[in-house]
C-alpha cells in the first residue's frame, strides 16, 4: 500500500463517450446457492469463516442484497374476484394547519398507490407565484432547460404518426426529440404559444378528448392539423444560492413532504441526486407529456401544479408494474429505458385499474412507491417536484428489490443503495425489526463482498496489484461501473483510459483484462470502521406508543 501518493483523480464520463472496444455490457448473473447459505445472524466471526472457508482462485460471484435468494421479476397480476377498473383517486381537501401537519396525513399518503392533497398550499400559506414564470424569469432568466419536442394530442391518444396510413392507430411508443434552451427563451415560447393556440381554438375547447376512437383508430384523415409543441422540462433548482427564496418557501411544508428531512432516506446520500433530493421545475403547455415511468428505486415523489392551468395524471398501482411491463414488451419498448404512453383500453383488457384525475394549481400530488404514473398537462402551467423515501420496510424492500432488478438489466440505478444502506446504518436508529433485519441483511452482503474480494486479489495477484488507502471526501458521489454502470461500492478498479482514469466494477475489470494489469485498486473505506459500523448498528426500541 502506498498511502502517502497523491490521490487519483478519477473522472466521472458516460460511459457512451468511450469507444465500443472498452465496452462490452453483459447481464450480471445472481448466483442463489451462496446467498440463501448466509443468514443475517451471522456475526463478524462467521463472516470471518466464510472469508476463510471460500476459494479465492475464482473472483466471487456479485451478491444479491435481496433476502433469502430472491430473484427479482416482474410481479403477476393479484388475483381479485372483482375489480373496479376506474377507481375513484383518493383525495384530501385540507382546511386546517392541524390537518397539514397532523402525522395522519403521512399515513395516509403511504396508504394509496397515489393521492391528491387540495388546499395545502393556501392552508401553509405557500407563495407558488416564486414559481411561476414571470418570476422564474426575473430571478434567473438565463438557466439551462431541457426542451423535448413532442405531438400535441389528446390524453388518451398517442397516434403512430409515422405509419402514414390513414386512420391513424394508437401505439405504446412515444419518442420526443431533445434539446436545451434558456428559462427566458422557453418562457417566450410559453406565451406565444398562448396566444396561437387561443386564436387557433376559438370554437373548440383545447384537447378534449375526441371521442370518435373507433376500434382503437381514429376517425381523424389527416395529420397536418396536429400541432408540435415544446415541453420544458428538468429545469435543476439545486442550486441553493439561485434559488435560495424559492426553496425556502417549501421549507413550510410538513417534514414528510419537505426535500429535506431526517426521515427520509434521501436525505442521507450525502450529496446531491438532481430532480431527487432536489426541486426540479416543469414548464408545460397544453399537450406536454411525461411518458410513463416508476420513480428510480421505485421511491416516492411530490409534485405540485404552480398553474395557472390544469395537468392530467394516470396512475397505476405498484403491484400492477408486472403487467405493464409485459404490455410494453409486446408493444416494442423497452419499460426502464424506453418512452411509453399506455393505451388506456389495453390496461382494461389485462384488467389493470387506472386512477385518472385533475390536478389544479395548489394541488400536490403524492406518488407512494412504485406507483406507475403518466401525466400530461390540459393548460399552460408549471411544475416543481422531487423524491422523498420515507423510512419504511415497503419502501426499502421496494428500492433494494428494483436495485437489483436494474442490475440485472444492466441499468443504472440512481439511488446508490449499498452507499445509502451504510449512511442509514451509521447516522439513523431503527425500531422496525423488519426494516432493521432488512438493512443489516444489506450490510452484512456488502461486507462479504468486500472481504471476498480482498481475499480474492491477494490470493491471486499478490504484490503485483497494487490496493491504495483513497477514502472519501465529503459529498463526493458514488462511483459507477464505466462498463456496467452498477454502483461500485468501497473497492474501485482504476484504470486510465484515454489519459482519464475510470472506475470499474471487479467482474467487468476482470473482463476487460484478466489479469488486471495497469489497474490499481482504490478503496474508500477501512474495513475496520465498516465491521463497526456493523456491528453497532441494533435494532432500537422505541418508546411504547400506546
Ligand atoms: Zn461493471
Amino acid at each position: 500500500m502506498h498511502p502517502a501518493k497523491p490521490p487519483i483523480d478519477i473522472i466521472r464520463i458516460d460511459k457512451r463517450l468511450l469507444t465500443n472496444e472498452h465496452l462490452s455490457i453483459k447481464t450480471k448473473q445472481i448466483k442463489l446457492e451462496p446467498i440463501s447459505s448466509f443468514s443475517i445472524d451471522k456475526n463478524e466471526n462467521e463472516l470471518s469463516k466464510i472469508h476463510k472457508h471460500s476459494s479465492s482462485s475464482t473472483p466471487p460471484t456479485s451478491v444479491s442484497y435481496l433476502p433469502d435468494g430472491r430473484i427479482p421479476t416482474p410481479p403477476q397480476p393479484p388475483k381479485y374476484s372483482s375489480i373496479n377498473l376506474k377507481p375513484t383517486t383518493p383525495s384530501l381537501i385540507l382546511e386546517t394547519l392541524d390537518e397539514v401537519m397532523s402525522p395522519q396525513l403521512q399515513h395516509y399518503c403511504i396508504s394509496h398507490p397515489i393521492c391528491v392533497l387540495r388546499g395545502i398550499s393556501n392552508v401553509l400559506k405557500l407563495d407558488l407565484g416564486l414559481f411561476s414564470t414571470k418570476s422564474l424569469v426575473e430571478t434567473q432568466p438565463d438557466h439551462q432547460i431541457e426542451v423535448r419536442t413532442q405531438r400535441q394530442q389528446a390524453s388518451d391518444e398517442n397516434f403512430d404518426f409515422t405509419a402514414m396510413t390513414i386512420p391513424l392507430k394508437n401505439i405504446w411508443k412515444c419518442e420526443s426529440s431533445r434539446s436545451y434552451t434558456t428559462i427566458a427563451k422557453y418562457a417566450q415560447y410559453q406565451a406565444y404559444s398562448y396566444n396561437d393556440m387561443i386564436k387557433d381554438d376559438f370554437n373548440e375547447p383545447l384537447l378534449s378528448s375526441t371521442n370518435n376512437l373507433t376500434n382503437g383508430t381514429s376517425k381523424k384523415n389527416s395529420t397536418s392539423c396536429v400541432r408540435t409543441i415544446k415541453f420544458g422540462t428538468n429545469v435543476d433548482l439545486s442550486d441553493e444560492k439561485k434559488w435560495s427564496i424559492q426553496l425556502n418557501e417549501l421549507t413550510k411544508l410538513p417534514l414528510f413532504l419537505r426535500v429535506q428531512s431526517a426521515g427520509n432516506l434521501l436525505s442521507h446520500i450525502g450529496y446531491t441526486i438532481l430532480g431527487m433530493n432536489s426541486v426540479q421545475l416543469y414548464m408545460k403547455v397544453p399537450g406536454s407529456r411525461t411518458p410513463g415511468h416508476q420513480e428510480n428505486n421505485n421511491l416516492c415523489a411530490i409534485n405540485i401544479n404552480i398553474g395557472p392551468g390544469d395537468c392530467e395524471w394516470f396512475g397505476v398501482d405498484h403491484q400492477y408494474w408486472g403487467v405493464i411491463h409485459t404490455l410494453c414488451e409486446k408493444n416494442g419498448v423497452n419499460y426502464l429505458t424506453g418512452s411509453w404512453w399506455p393505451i388506456l383500453e389495453d390496461l382494461y383488457d389485462a384488467h389493470v385499474p387506472v386512477y385518472r384525475f385533475i390536478q389544479k394549481p395548489g394541488d400536490l400530488v403524492f406518488i407512494n412507491t412504485g406507483c406507475v404514473h403518466w401525466v400530461q398537462a390540459i393548460g399552460w402551467c408549471n411544475n416543481i417536484a422531487w423524491n422523498v423515501g420515507p423510512l419504511t420496510y415497503t419502501q426499502y424492500y421496494a428500492a433494494i428489490e428494483r436495485y437489483e432488478w436494474n442490475k440485472l438489466n444492466s441499468y443504472k440505478s440512481i439511488v446508490p443503495m449499498i452507499h445509502l444502506t451504510w449512511n442509514i446504518a451509521r447516522n439513523i436508529r431503527v425500531s422496525d425489526s423488519q426494516l432493521h433485519e432488512l438493512i443489516k441483511f444489506i450490510l452484512s452482503q456488502s461486507l462479504k463482498y468486500i472481504q471476498l474480494t480482498l481475499k480474492y486479489l491477494e490470493e491471486q495477484f499478490g504484490s503485483n496489484i497494487i490496493i491504495r488507502k483513497q477514502l472519501r471526501t465529503s459529498n463526493e458521489p458514488v462511483h459507477y461501473c464505466i462498463t456496467c454502470d452498477y454502483e461500485v461500492f468501497n473497492l474501485l478498479f482504476v484504470k486510465e483510459i484515454d489519459r482519464k482514469h475510470v472506475v470499474r466494477c471487479l467482474d467487468c475489470a476482470l473482463q476487460y483484462d484478466k489479469q488486471l494489469e495497469n489497474v490499481v485498486v482504490l478503496y474508500q473505506f477501512i474495513l475496520d470502521d465498516l465491521k463497526t459500523i456493523y456491528d453497532q448498528f441494533q435494532l432500537c426500541y422505541a418508546p411504547n406508543m400506546k
